[in-house]
């Protein structure tokens, strides 16, 4: 169809990546995807392989990145996104923060398209201001372990900046909050997959610290339509977007253990350098200029969850990466 709106998405075959490409086909676009599979997986996409409206390329968005025909819209979100990954592969995590924007701008540029990234609440560092509002300049160490994915993200928000100012680009600026629902990958390490899959394992869930450090977790669902929303929207300044319901971290334990069923036993470990202390959004901003709030309550956003992880085959469930 010669009208239809043509986007591209980088990090397709990651967790939020998937989500994005079924809602864009939905929302009646053609979806150009691309990722390198470094954190992704395929299986998160090949149900739409047939789909008439979707083509994928397996393509390292850290090198030159060419589409070839009208390209109406950009959406970057590929990178690893865990404390784990990232410290796995720090130096790719630095590249597609900066030569991976500084491509995807130029396309933009290019194509006259409209680009929005995916920025994060780890802009904020470990924060000093509670709930987190998009004046707050953040706290990060730059040299410290979580560096390489705050500093990456840091450079990415000024490079869409200045390619705004200087070259009249369409930018929007995305800092999410975590996000949690199916398609997470069960070892990633990120607190939920991890809570989940031990509690399946039957094995003890691992609380980092005492615990009682916080974070504010949004479903998948609410995400996109506030990605949505943003990309449609005129406004090219930052915008969080995420749930504002904070809980400790072993709270969230207790919920896990409650919400499987199980009996299982929590443990404490050493808390990671840089951890954040408290993280919860200030959401002023996004229900002003996009009338978007989120809707579904963590204990029915975990439930769906649940639900997928368990239909994961065993292998999977065993599979160790770290
Ligand atoms: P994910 O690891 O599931 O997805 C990231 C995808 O990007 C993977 O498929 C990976 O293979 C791909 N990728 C990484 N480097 C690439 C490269 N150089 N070229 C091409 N593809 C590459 O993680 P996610 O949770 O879906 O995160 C997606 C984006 O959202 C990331 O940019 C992340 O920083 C951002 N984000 C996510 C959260 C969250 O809570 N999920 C919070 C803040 C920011
Ligand atoms: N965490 C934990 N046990 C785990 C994994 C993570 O207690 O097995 C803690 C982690 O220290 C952090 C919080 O859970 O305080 C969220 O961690 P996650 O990696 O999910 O995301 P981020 O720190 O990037 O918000």
């Amino acid at each position: 169809m010669a009208n239809k709106k043509r986007i591209l998405i980088t990090g397709a075959a990651g967790f939020l990546g998937s989500h994005l490409c079924e809602r864009f086909i939905k929302e009646g676009m053609h979806v150009i995807a691309m990722d390198n599979l470094i954190t992704g997986d395929l299986r998160n996409i090949e149900h739409l392989f047939k789909h008439p409206d979707f083509e994928f390329y397996h393509h390292d968005v850290s090198n030159f990145v060419h589409v070839s025909g009208q390209l109406d819209y950009i959406l970057h979100f590929a990178s690893p996104a865990s404390p784990i990954d990232y410290l796995k592969i720090p130096i790719q995590t630095l590249k597609v923060g900066s030569l991976g924007i500084h491509n995807l701008l130029g396309l933009a540029r290019d194509k006259k398209s409209r680009i929005l990234i995916a920025s994060t609440s780890e802009v904020y560092g470990d924060p000093l201001v509670h709930p987190q509002t998009e004046e707050y300049y953040g706290n990060v160490n730059p040299i410290g372990p979580r560096g390489v994915y705050d500093e990456a993200k840091r450079f990415q928000e000024a490079m869409t900046m200045a390619y705004h100012t200087y070259h009249k680009v369409d930018t929007r600026i995305l800092r999410i909050f975590n996000t949690y629902g199916p398609r997470m990958r069960l070892n990633d390490g990120r607190v939920l997959p991890a809570f989940i899959g031990q509690a399946l394992r039957g094995e003890d869930l691992t609380v980092f610290g005492d615990g009682s450090q916080t974070r504010s977790f949004c479903y998948v669902d609410d995400q996109v339509e506030g990605i949505y929303r943003l990309l449609m929207s005129d406004y090219h300044l930052p915008v969080n977007i995420g749930n504002p319901d904070e809980i400790t971290i072993l709270q969230f334990a207790e919920e896990i253990i409650k919400l499987t069923g199980t009996d299982q036993k929590i443990i404490f470990k050493e808390l990671p350098k840089d951890d954040p202390k408290q993280r919860q959004p200030d959401i002023t901003l996004a229900k002003s200029l996009l009338g978007w709030t989120p809707k579904v309550s963590r204990a029915e956003g975990l439930k769906i969850t649940y639900e997928y992880f368990k239909t994961l085959p065993t292998e999977v469930l065993y599979q160790r990466e770290h």
